[in-house]
């Protein structure tokens, strides 16, 4: 986020990841965010975007599933300017095949300065002040 820039004006894609455990939980808060999500270019690792079309009813493109390197590809996406935030449900007590890529994604989300959330809490603020702004 640009400290000039409400975040509103700044963020236009929106990327959502949740590790299985937590898949529950961000479609339950896409459920509730649901109007202000339909705003934003919406991507998705594979499994998580399946069901927040099928469930939530939103557009959003899927990528390849986080462990076949959907991870990567929003990890690219970011370095390549092409995406503004990440929304990422991260399950702190399972261990997981593809933790090099988590760590290497959130390493470049961390480098570029995106709009980052690792947790249901972080996401509901970012989105109360979206909402506040728009
Ligand atoms: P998935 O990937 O949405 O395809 O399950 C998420 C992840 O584990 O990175």
């Amino acid at each position: 986020m640009n400290a000039s820039n409400s975040p509103a004006e700044s963020l236009r894609s929106i990327a959502l990841v949740a590790h299985d455990q937590k898949k529950d939980a961000l479609v339950k808060w896409a459920h509730s965010h649901r109007s202000v999500l339909a705003e934003f270019d919406l991507y998705g690792t594979g499994t998580t975007g399946g069901r927040i079309a099928r469930e939530v009813g939103l557009d959003i493109t899927c990528l390849k599933s986080g462990p076949l390197g959907g991870d990567a590809q929003i990890g690219a996406m970011i370095a390549e300017g092409r995406l503004d935030a990440l929304l990422f449900f991260i399950d702190p007590l399972s261990a997981l095949p593809h933790d090099v890529d988590v760590k290497s994604l959130l390493r470049i989300a961390t480098l570029y300065d995106t709009v980052l959330a690792i947790n249901e809490a972080t996401a509901s603020r970012i989105f109360a002040q979206l909402h506040n702004e728009t």
